[in-house]
């Protein structure tokens, strides 16, 4: 399990970012990208995300 973007709804705002506890989320390209192995699904990431482009698969 961990946080999953979808990059046609990302519109790179950086609210995941900031929501993340443990910095699993950068934005490269204008894009989130999360490191899997560092995400611990809390799921926080995708309440913040004002597009619903986070799902926690
Ligand atoms: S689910 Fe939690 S740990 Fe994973 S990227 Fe989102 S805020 Fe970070
Ligand atoms: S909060 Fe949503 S739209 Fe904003 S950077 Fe993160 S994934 Fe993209």
């Amino acid at each position: 399990m961990a946080a999953v973007v979808d990059k046609e709804k990302c519109v790179g705002c950086g609210a995941c970012v900031g929501a993340c506890p443990v910095e699993a989320i950068k934005i490269e390209n204008e894009k989130a990208v999360v490191d899997a192995d560092t995400c611990v699904s809390c799921g926080a990431c995708e309440g913040e995300c004002p597009t619903g482009a986070i799902t926690i698969e």
